[in-house]
């Protein structure tokens, strides 16, 4: 799924054309879009204009082709898709809606603007690590109480990204990825539907039901580095930037202050000790970080 856009594919966006994309990948067809040219983004806009969806565009076996369209034109990725997507998303309450389910914040007025870095960085195992990419950090540097939530065993941070890799916006003392290496309970802690915390403190209250079973083995912290710009490697363990490579068809992009966070990037658990899935780390203006989890 590389995304990017494959000219005859779309045609006009007619309804037929729109069910062949959605039929062929139902959780990745919005990006065969992907840096359509503008006068193909106009038409898409105008269709959309036209005959915009009544509700979000959701996972069902008859699919919505108006939400479709939303969804192809939030793919575009474009200066031109945005200052489009602003407008519509100012008179639909379904394609703002959209656009926050994307990362893609509408303001007042204007364009509507990414909320993550259009550019995915692939993080990558290395001889030499990049010191902006500190792995396995003490976790109580970053938490005022290390321990998880539901278990006494401390957290781990399995990556800590420095500030200068982070979104000019969201700076201030890095961005730390949180999982448990707890034998026990690994997938409860983890499988939260969101991690928030901001100044070292969770959001939630600490209900402790797991006594902390620690891990066989403790993991090798990993050299890490950044491989060239958007470039895809068999030893990817995560990658910052773009937009989260989420398997399901309907994703949830945090929100806080008003607006869809940052996203910060994601990292691959199992490359890190943990059980097999992926962590996705988000982050706000006001200082709050998120996480969401996916296991495979
Ligand atoms: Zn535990
Ligand atoms: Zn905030």
């Amino acid at each position: 799924m590389s995304g990017h856009y494959r000219g005859a594919v779309l045609e006009d966006f007619t309804d037929a054309a729109v069910a062949r994309l959605v039929a062929a990948d139902r959780a990745g067809f919005w990006r065969t879009s992907e840096h359509a040219p503008d006068e193909l983004v106009d038409r898409l806009a105008d269709r959309v204009a036209g005959s915009p969806p009544v509700e979000p565009w959701r996972h069902r076996p008859r699919a919505d082709l108006d939400a479709a369209r939303v969804e192809l034109l939030l793919g575009a990725d474009t200066d031109r898709s945005l200052a489009r997507l602003g407008q519509l998303a100012r008179s639909s309450g379904a394609v703002r809606q959209m656009c926050g389910a994307r990362g893609v914040w509408v303001p007042a007025d204007g364009p509507a603007r990414r909320r993550y870095l259009p550019q995915a960085r692939t993080i990558v195992t290395a001889r030499t690590a990049d010191p902006r990419l500190e792995a396995f950090v003490d976790p109580g540097a970053v938490f005022g109480d290390p321990r998880g939530l539901g278990c006494a065993l401390p957290l781990s941070v399995p990556l800590l990204v420095s500030d200068a890799l982070l979104p000019a916006a969201v700076r201030g003392g890095g961005h730390a990825f949180v999982m448990s290496l707890c034998s026990e309970c690994d997938a409860d802690e983890d499988v939260r539907a969101g991690y928030g915390w901001a100044s070292g403190m969770f959001d939630e209250e600490r209900v402790e039901s797991c006594p902390g079973y620690p891990p066989d083995g403790s993991p090798e912290p990993p050299r890490l580095r950044l491989a060239p710009a958007g470039e895809r490697r068999w030893d990817d363990v995560g990658r910052l930037g773009g937009r989260p490579a989420w398997s399901q068809a309907s994703p949830q992009w945090p929100d806080c202050c008003g607006r869809p966070m940052w996203f910060v990037g994601q990292l691959q658990t199992g490359e890190f000790g943990g059980v097999g899935g992926a962590i996705f780390g988000f982050r706000c203006e006001c200082g709050h970080a998120a996480q969401s989890r996916q296991l495979t």
